[in-house]
């Protein structure tokens, strides 16, 4: 009897479709092969702009009922200038932010490896980044993104005033901490927690909790950083780090910032894990957005989207020898010689450079001489 999963499917706009399509490819491959344990039952509904044009919100009650009985999904990107115009609550991300919070996915894991052979894909000298693998959690329902108040409203002079609110209760702080330092168990057992306690309140509670948590991990060394010296740090000596923990909004820019490290965000995968009703939820998607600048064009880079679907099997299918297949074929294309036009490098043969499609084949293909 085969293990079955439900997945939901969301694709959304831009090059999140052409790079969810990769996946399709992969989880095929699975499904229809004898000798595997296990089998994927694959829903599909919309997000982002794509929603709002056919059922009017970004993400439709409908759509996260199904989410929350599936055993997992996985989302490609949101977004376009098409619904720029729209006010923050009806964007194409708020689908994004609202999914995140309904399934109570409060635990954003963001892993910064640099393969081998894309060490010189990075603006960085190789010395600094060769072997690199370093994970970012991010904490995803709380902080500056979802504190309360937040608005913006006219002062008495007429003047419009805009305001957000950086918040955590003690239990966000913890629970978060301790997801860190259960990773960081299995890992190099380092982590390094950043914060902003010198200037803001509810900063020196993260610091104080994160002290507190890490009485009941006492074989994982704990630091502290502040933001500004983290983002310092993390372009001087990454390697110096094995999981960052860290607030919402700190861990969007850090891990953006950190992406480059590896030379594309188009390389970054991430997973986004949380509990409801006492069940375990959990998003996977690539860091990267929509991309309206080469949508339609064949031009994205699947692979994130690719480890996104490796993640899911490490975290929510417990397949993690599955997931080093993945991670390994894609190893193999790139130790080809194959690339994608954002991690090509100026030697990189011209019948080397692939499309979406062809790198998503090229991956399927290395794949199945190992399944
Ligand atoms: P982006 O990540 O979409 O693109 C930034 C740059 O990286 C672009 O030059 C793009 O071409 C390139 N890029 C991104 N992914 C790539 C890939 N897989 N392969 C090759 N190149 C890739 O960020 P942006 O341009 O700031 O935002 C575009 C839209 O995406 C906006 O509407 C934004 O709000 C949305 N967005 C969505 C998400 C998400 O869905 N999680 C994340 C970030 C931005």
């Amino acid at each position: 009897m085969k293990k079955t999963f439900d997945v939901l499917m969301l694709s959304g706009d831009g090059i999140g479709v052409e790079v969810m399509a990769q996946v399709e490819k992969i989880i095929a491959l699975f499904n229809k092969n004898e000798k595997l344990n296990i089998n994927f039952n694959v829903k599909k509904a919309l997000i982002g702009g794509v929603a709002i044009d056919s059922e009017g919100v970004p993400v439709s009650d409908e759509t996260l009922s199904v989410a929350k009985s599936c055993n997992f999904t996985l989302l490609g990107a949101v977004g376009g200038p098409k619904w720029d115009g729209l006010s923050t609550d009806k964007r194409p991300e708020a689908g994004l932010l609202k999914i995140r919070k309904f399934l109570n996915l409060y635990a954003n894991l963001r892993p910064i490896v640099v393969f081998d052979e894309l060490v010189e894909a990075s603006p960085l000298k190789s010395e600094y980044i060769k072997g690199l693998d370093l994970m970012i959690v991010r904490e995803l329902v709380g902080g500056l993104y979802f504190g309360e108040p937040k608005g913006v409203r006219t002062l008495e002079n007429g003047e419009k005033y805009g305001y957000n609110t950086l918040a955590y209760k003690e239990s966000e702080i913890e629970r978060i901490l301790a997801v860190a330092f259960e990773i960081a168990q299995k890992r190099n057992k380092k982590v390094c927690s950043v914060d902003k306690a010198n200037v803001l309140a509810s900063m020196k509670l993260w610091r104080d909790v994160a002290i507190e948590t890490h009485k009941k991990y006492s074989n994982v060394e704990l630091t502290h950083i502040y933001v500004d010296a983290m983002a310092m740090e993390l372009i001087k000596a990454p390697k110096k780090y094995d999981v960052v923990v860290t607030e919402n909004m700190f861990g969007d820019i850090l891990s953006d910032l950190a992406s480059q490290l590896t030379g594309s965000i188009g390389m970054l995968s991430s997973a986004s894990l949380g509990k409801l009703d006492g069940k375990d939820m959990a998003l996977y998607e690539p860091v990267h957005g929509s991309a309206p600048d080469i949508m339609g064009k064949n031009l994205a880079n699947p692979i994130a989207m690719v480890m996104s679907l490796a993640m899911a099997l490490k975290y929510s299918c417990n397949e993690p020898v599955l997931a080093d297949k993945i991670e390994n074929a894609i190893k193999c294309v790139l130790k080809g010689g194959f690339r994608t036009g954002d991690i090509k490098s100026p030697s990189t043969p011209q019948n080397q450079i692939l499309g979406t499609n062809e790198m998503g084949d090229k991956i399927c293909h290395e794949l199945a001489s190992v399944l």
